[in-house]
């Protein structure tokens, strides 16, 4: 049973909303690339993990702290009594590996995921042992992507390789321990003591004025949304949503990237690259948000700041 699912990060989905509104540099835009690539493995691991048959609890993504030092989970399972960590890889291509080092053959080299994980290990053990929780954890690297091969790989270390990812879960499958109090409670005190916001991010700086207006479409993120009596539709991908909901996406995307400016219909208008006339925009934005007033000046907000 998946306890908290994976999203995206703040971070991530400000680094989209800027790419597709071209506000990366080089520099900045093989940095999303990878954080992009990253997050495209763990949901490939997520499909696996969906597989289990086995009555255990799943938590996707937890950021933890331990001290000063915050460590981020990619994948938390509690079954029988253990915690298993997975830091999942999407490494591609062929690599080799040298005295302790992973080596891009004719590139570079990539940080070693058996170090990271060693400290996020070591970190969790110490997160338990702070809060009096006796858990045996086991932790693992696994590369799931199929077009990756080690060259020179190491046998005695936690490795799981693509090839071998369905054998390993499978065999958890034999098991039939019902998940116990216990384990529902370390789920619980994980997921409470889960951090939203990363306090690595980087993001690097823009202006409202710089960044491109329209709606781009949320399918493949380019700006060729046509409108079509109610809807918006996109020919290149197919999506298609209705103009109340891109209206409000944009709103939230506004909101995500420029948390102190007010919402305002003039501003919504111009961010929607004026796609949308404005008298529709004020009725969905009356609708969905709350009005507020400074001075003369009519600004709008969530209720929630969850709907954000
Ligand atoms: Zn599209």
């Amino acid at each position: 049973m998946i306890v908290k699912a994976r999203q995206k990060s703040e971070e991530h989905l400000m680094l989209e909303s800027l790419h597709a509104r071209n506000g990366l540099t080089e520099k900045d835009k093989q940095y999303y690339y990878g954080l992009e690539k990253g997050y495209q493995g763990e949901l490939l691991f997520d499909s696996w993990m969906e597989e289990l048959k086995v009555d255990c609890l799943i938590l996707n993504d937890v950021r933890l702290k331990q001290r000063n030092n915050h460590f981020q989970n990619d994948s938390l399972m509690l079954l029988a009594g253990k915690l298993f960590l997975f830091e999942v890889k999407n490494f591609e291509g062929d690599y080799y590996y040298e005295a302790g080092r992973f080596l891009q053959k004719d590139k570079e080299e990539r940080n070693n995921p058996l170090i990271q994980l060693e400290k996020n290990e070591s970190l969790l053990r110490q997160l338990l042992h702070t809060h009096n929780i006796q858990a045996p954890v086991f932790a693992y690297v696994v590369f799931v992507n199929p077009a990756f091969t080690l060259y020179q790989a190491p046998m005695d270390k936690p490795i799981i390789y693509p090839s071998q990812i369905r054998r390993y879960l499978q065999q958890f499958n034999q098991l039939s321990t019902p998940v116990s109090m216990r384990e529902r409670q370390l789920s619980e005190k994980l997921t409470a003591l889960h951090n939203e916001k990363s306090p690595y991010s980087q993001v690097p700086d823009y202006e409202f004025g710089q960044l491109k207006k329209g709606m781009y479409c949320a399918g493949c993120r380019k700006f060729t949304l046509l409108e079509r009596r109610e809807k918006l539709f996109c020919p290149k991908c197919n999506w298609a949503e209705s103009v109340e909901s891109a209206v409000i996406r944009n709103v939230k995307e506004q909101q995500l990237l420029f948390p102190n400016r007010k919402i305002r219909t003039i501003e919504t208008y111009e961010w929607c690259g004026k796609m949308i006339d404005k008298q529709r925009i004020y009725r969905i934005l009356c609708k969905h948000l709350n009005k507020r007033y400074h001075g003369k000046m009519t600004y709008y907000e969530f209720e929630n700041p969850e709907d954000i």
